[in-house]
């Protein structure tokens, strides 16, 4: 049998060249693949495929996970990722890079807000997963697994959803684990953004993609940019540079590091709900600083009766707030990030 030399090499040369990640096969050292891949163990996920982009350095190095869309109309971060999957050279990375751009994979044609249409669940709620759960919870469960553990670093990209505005943020959670947990602290604020989260949201499930890879000893970290559904040159930009000054500061891509300014830390991150279905008038902008107690809007009924004042409950950062005016009970507003 004859075999190709890029396939020798991997398998003399180095015997511990990685050749898959899960349903995955990665590109062989100093090369670029990319195509679509599902999860063939799984009858109910294998009827979609997801994009991917594998880049593999001819050095050794760490895995670093690059996704994005686990909310399917957050385009930004779909965007930059295909944009570093195309942009990134195999011949300046050491390691390998695996990208997907589009994990919401059931939500993209249906434009769908928060949730995935195959059970009407928000995906970035499920993890750790199930395999014997709803789509969501196995597609959380093979992906987990397969490819995220696999991985030393990952980075998820969000953006404000088709009906949210927000302030560039970044995101992880701290697990103990001081070298996890520094390596995290390193991404974050290599990203440069002005403000870094740290605290789970107020009365939100658990179950964050960042949140499990953490507690499987994955240095991982959420980044916030764009807005309102829209596709923003700067709010990809900054994606596309954030994600790229991360590598070269964990060492993957070659280059100095841009000196940013690290994130300002926000401690507490409240999320505000109405108590009443309705219609919400905003009165205040994302990036905006507000004080305990203060008129934030109002909800009022389909005649304009007032129904309720919304407060602040802390002083802080309004990170997001959501831009449509049709809230349920319970439904959520806004976000308020609290510094240290
Ligand atoms: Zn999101």
């Amino acid at each position: 049998m004859v075999v190709p030399s890029h396939l020798r090499a991997l398998h003399t040369e180095d015997k511990e060249a990685i050749t898959d990640l899960g349903p995955i096969t990665v590109a062989p050292p100093g090369e670029r693949r990319s195509g679509y891949f599902t999860f063939t163990r799984d009858p109910a996920l294998a009827k979609y495929s997801w994009p991917f982009f594998s880049i593999t350095g001819r050095r050794e190095g760490p895995t670093f996970l690059i996704t994005a869309g686990i909310h399917a109309a957050e385009y930004t971060g779909i965007d930059a990722a295909m944009r570093l999957g195309r942009m990134l050279d195999p011949g300046q990375l050491r390691g390998r890079v695996l990208i997907i751009p589009l994990l919401n994979r059931p939500g993209f044609y249906e434009r769908s807000i928060y949730v995935n249409p195959e059970d009407n669940d928000n995906m970035n709620r499920v993890f750790p997963g199930r395999p014997d759960g709803t789509w969501s919870e196995r597609f959380a469960h093979w992906l987990l697994n397969e490819v995220i553990a696999q991985c030393e670093y990952a980075v998820d990209l969000h953006a404000g959803d088709m009906i949210e505005d927000l302030v560039p943020f970044v995101t992880y959670r701290e697990t103990g684990n001081t070298d996890v947990d520094g390596r995290a602290r390193r991404m974050a604020d290599a990203y440069g953004a002005e403000w870094l989260v740290k605290a789970m949201p107020t009365g939100e499930r658990s179950g964050l993609l960042f949140a499990a890879a953490a507690a499987r000893g994955v240095a991982a970290m959420i980044a916030e940019s764009g807005r309102i559904g829209q596709v923003e040159a700067d709010a990809v930009a900054r994606h596309v540079d954030g994600v790229q000054n991360i590598l070269r500061t964990v060492g993957v891509l070659d280059g100095e590091p841009a000196r940013v300014a690290p994130a300002r830390v926000l401690n507490r991150f409240e999320w505000l709900r109405s108590p009443v279905e309705g219609f919400f008038r905003c009165a205040v902008r994302v990036g905006d600083r507000v004080k305990k107690g203060q008129a934030l809007g109002e909800m009022v009924d389909l005649l304009g009766e007032r129904l309720e004042a919304i407060e602040s409950s802390v002083d802080g950062i309004v990170l997001f707030l959501v831009t449509s005016p049709a809230i349920k009970k319970d439904g959520l507003l806004l976000g308020v990030g609290v510094p240290a």
